[in-house]
């Protein structure tokens, strides 16, 4: 499979069976998991958006009071998570473009991305035992 670098972007080649093995870049050599949220960019999101690890999107923005109380279950969920998939914040002041492309109405929205497919979304602060359910119901196997 393919795995987008946290650090450069690049994509690594990987057997799903090394993701537990604390899988390391090929090219600038850090770790592939960081066990925390990853912000991307409209251009570094595109770089992980066609690899084949899951993404969980957390869209939000500075002002908004609950994307704030819900920044630590989001970060918390990284480190359950990993290396299951990917857990990215887009912050959607500076990408416009990407909320206009997945039609963010409201934020907190919570969402799904597999092989640039949307899987699941899921809109609001929810508490972490409702985020983590909706993690285990949605997340795709890592193949
Ligand atoms: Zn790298």
């Amino acid at each position: 499979m393919l795995i987008s670098c946290p650090h450069c972007h690049r994509k690594n080649r990987l057997e799903s069976a090394r993701l537990d093995a604390g899988p390391t870049c090929g090219a600038c050599k850090k770790t592939l998991f960081t066990g925390q949220p990853l912000a991307l960019s409209s251009a570094t999101f595109a770089k992980h958006a066609s690899a084949d690890l899951p993404l969980v999107i957390d869209f939000w923005a500075s002002w908004c009071g609950p994307c704030q109380q819900f920044a630590p279950v989001f970060s918390k969920a990284a480190t359950a998570i990993e290396p299951r998939a990917r857990l990215v914040k887009i912050d959607t002041e500076a990408a416009p473009d990407l909320a206009a492309r997945f039609a963010i109405r409201s934020i907190p929205t919570l969402l799904i991305l597999h092989r640039g497919q949307e899987v699941a979304r899921l809109n609001g602060a929810v508490p972490a035992q409702e985020f983590a359910r909706w993690l285990d119901t949605h997340l795709p196997a890592v193949s």
